[in-house]
């Protein structure tokens, strides 16, 4: 009698030693778990709605080193700026149309292009608002606008107030950030016509 008494004992034991294991588990992981998610969660939302935006075209930091020049790679991709009065397209008055440099996103035109004096391409108007980003940019102690392509987070440069009419802004674009392809007789021609 004492003998099942004692077994009975013991299997008491056993059944309870399970269940405070089986508890103990669930809770080890249901902190795990939490704990999964609060480093995950984080991480996602600043992908999807930290202030970075997704752009069309994007590539790895090699390959816009491998598909831009230095000077290209440090203005477009860092956010650099040429020395003023240096660009190529500083002094330009051909006809034609200016395209971003890393994507081919068409930007300006030459009919919106003119001499600020600032020493860098000016316009007073993008070929299209929806072709440009606008970020607020904070360095060097100064408040400024920040341009980019839309299509491919590249940086152009800045946009200022104090641009001629009709828009009185002033798009300070680097010569680096962008390609000139001038305009054909034929879409002269056509442009032209009366
Ligand atoms: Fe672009």
């Amino acid at each position: 009698m004492r003998f099942k008494n004692l077994t009975v004992l013991l299997f008491v034991i056993s059944v309870l030693l399970f269940i405070t294991a089986f508890y103990a588990n669930n809770i080890k992981l249901e902190k795990t778990a939490s704990k999964t998610n609060t480093i995950q969660e984080p991480d996602s939302l600043s992908k999807n709605s930290g202030g970075q935006k997704v752009y069309g075209v994007v590539k790895t930091e090699k390959e816009w080193r491998e598909s831009l020049s230095d000077e290209e790679y440090y203005i477009l991709r860092e956010k650099g700026t040429e020395r003023a009065g240096t660009g190529k397209y500083y002094r330009n008055h051909e006809e034609g149309m200016y395209f971003c440099a890393a994507c081919g996103n068409e930007l300006f035109g030459s009919d919106e292009k003119y001499d600020s004096g600032s020493g860098w391409p000016s316009f007073y108007a993008p070929k299209s608002e929806k072709d440009i980003n606008v970020i607020k940019d904070v360095s060097f102690g100064m408040e400024r606008t920040e341009i980019v392509c839309s299509r491919c987070g590249s940086h152009l440069g800045h946009v200022f107030n104090d641009g001629p009419k009709p828009t009185g802004l002033r798009y300070c674009v680097n010569s680096a950030s962008l390609v000139f392809k001038k305009k054909t007789n034929k879409s002269k021609t056509t442009n032209n016509k009366e």
